[in-house]
């Protein structure tokens, strides 16, 4: 006899965990089954976020963060150090304490919430049936009334440019390097790329990034990429827009890679290679074929809008089925899912998905650029103010970037927020709800601000859309 749950959910990453401990407050008997296994050889929930991505990577933009800045600005504040040096294995030791701290309090959630957790594989059987692989113990099958599918994403890796997880490595292996590479290349500058080039260039390593595309983080508005640009070349990352990597093969005890710049072809030689050119959907060992789940060309399992795949009572959330790759996109996909299974009526707004790239200084976004906001057809007017302006940003000596109103000038409703600037991933917060309560300019200009703050910056960055900012030069006049 198989077990029986209300829910199942396999995948515990974070498009699948906060659905089962949601699935749990709602009174649904529910098991989450998770295959992750760390380097080590150690199961951990948490998925890509908590153990290869997110938050090992904030943790080590922190710790380098933090070198650059006892390197560079202690002086500034008359604060003198003997020498300033770093011990990388101490770093990663932190960071490794920081991941397994997050995954392992998964477990109490768990317990508090009335969740099973299961480490192994989990694989589709058809009529709400699921065979289970544990790591350690016997298969066995659990049946359910609903499964939901939140098996996540995985590095895409390139034919032209085999992965060795030596010298030609991925986003998770870069998180793991033991010694600072001299020379470091990475194909790609998205996300993962400015952040691991941030990482590894303020630990010493001269970092070449090779983008295949002329824009630079073309989801940014303009304006902001630019900037950010300009900031992260004047820091040291040799960005190459318009490289296009056409081969990468290991030579003595580096990689050689030939990239075409401008029509012709181009060689680096460098210690390390981190293919950083985006996520593909994991869906290995499910077996969707052998049920019949349907799947798009790219691997994406096929959902509609209340992520129901073509199998009865089979849901997905999360990276496998597409959209922002975002960890916070999985999470509130899981827990809109578990609400609706359980009759409520809840819904995910995909107009106010934010995001962030923990750059330094940081970049952050919501809702539409400027050109996105033409494209769709909107009367724009804009607003923008820099941070050189704000005292607080000036007291953190992070006075550099600026914020961008993207709004609409029938309706005043404000489309889009997109900034560059210190801690603009806290900012980020209240241009969200702004889009969530379908703010206008007005609404926020009327909302105090405390002072002094980097929050200030963006009541003036939204005073100035109408000419009206009070510490900026506006680039119109008020009525
Ligand atoms: P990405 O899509 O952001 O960037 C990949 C880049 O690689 C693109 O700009 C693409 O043009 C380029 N590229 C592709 N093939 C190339 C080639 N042959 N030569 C040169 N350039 C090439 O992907 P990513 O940076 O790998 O990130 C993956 C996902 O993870 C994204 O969805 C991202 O949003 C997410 N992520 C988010 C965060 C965050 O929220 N802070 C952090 C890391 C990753």
């Amino acid at each position: 006899m198989s077990e029986r749950y209300d829910v199942i959910v396999i995948g515990g990453g974070t498009g699948g965990y906060p659905a089962a401990i949601r699935a749990g407050q709602l009174g649904k008997k529910v098991v989450c089954i998770n295959a992750w296994l760390n380097r080590d050889g150690k199961p951990a929930f948490g998925g890509t976020c908590l153990n290869a991505g997110c938050i090992p990577s904030k943790a080590l933009l922190e710790s380098s963060e933090m070198l650059h800045k006892a390197q560079h600005e202690l002086t500034l504040h008359g604060i003198t150090t003997g020498k300033v040096a770093f011990d990388l294995a101490a770093m990663q030791a932190r960071k490794n304490k920081i991941s397994s701290g997050l995954t392992g309090g998964i477990g109490a959630l768990f317990k508090a919430n009335g969740v099973t957790g299961i480490e192994g594989w989990a694989r589709l059987l058809g009529d709400g049936k699921v065979e289970v692989t544990p790591h350690k113990g016997d298969k066995q099958t659990l049946e359910a009334e609903h499964i939901i599918i939140a098996t996540g994403s995985e590095p895409v890796q390139l034919k032209i440019a085999p992965h060795d997880g030596e010298f030609i490595v991925d986003s998770w292996d870069a998180l793991d390097f033991t010694a600072v590479p001299q020379r470091l290349g990475i194909i790609g500058a998205g996300v993962i790329g400015v952040e691991l080039g941030s990482v590894w260039s303020r630990l010493g390593a001269e970092t070449v990034l090779l983008e295949a595309a002329e824009s630079f983080l073309p989801m940014v508005d303009a304006a902001i990429s630019k900037e950010a640009l300009r900031h992260y070349g004047k820091q040291g990352l040799d960005i190459r827009l318009g490289a296009k990597v056409i081969k990468a093969a290991k030579k003595g005890k580096g990689v050689e890679v030939s990239f075409e710049l401008k029509g012709k072809t181009e060689t680096e030689t460098f210690d390390k290679l981190i293919v950083a050119v985006g996520r593909r959907p994991f869906t290995d060992k499910l077996g969707a074929e052998d049920v019949g789940l349907e799947l798009d060309e790219r691997g994406f399992i096929k959902v509609d809008k209340g992520y129901r795949t073509n199998l009865k009572n089979v849901y997905a959330t999360g990276d496998v089925i597409g959209g922002a790759m975002l960890a916070h996109k999985a999470i509130e996909e899981g827990v809109a899912l578990v609400e609706q299974l359980a009759g409520h009526h809840t819904q995910v707004n995909y107009k106010a998905v934010p995001s962030v790239i923990y750059t330094s200084p940081e970049v952050a976004w919501v809702g539409l650029s400027e050109a996105e906001a033409r494209d769709a057809g909107h009367e724009v007017k804009t607003g923008a103010t820099s941070f050189a302006g704000n005292g607080r940003a000036k007291a953190l000596e992070a006075a550099v970037g600026q914020i961008k109103i993207i709004a609409d000038a029938k309706t005043d409703r404000i489309l889009g927020v997109h900034m560059v600037g210190p801690y603009v991933s806290e900012l980020l917060a209240e241009a969200v709800l702004a889009l969530e309560f379908a703010a206008t300019c007005e609404d926020i200009a009327l909302t105090m601000h405390g002072h002094p703050t980097l929050s200030e910056n963006f009541h003036e960055a939204v005073l100035s859309v109408d000419g009206r900012a009070i510490h900026a030069i506006n680039k119109k006049r008020a009525a």
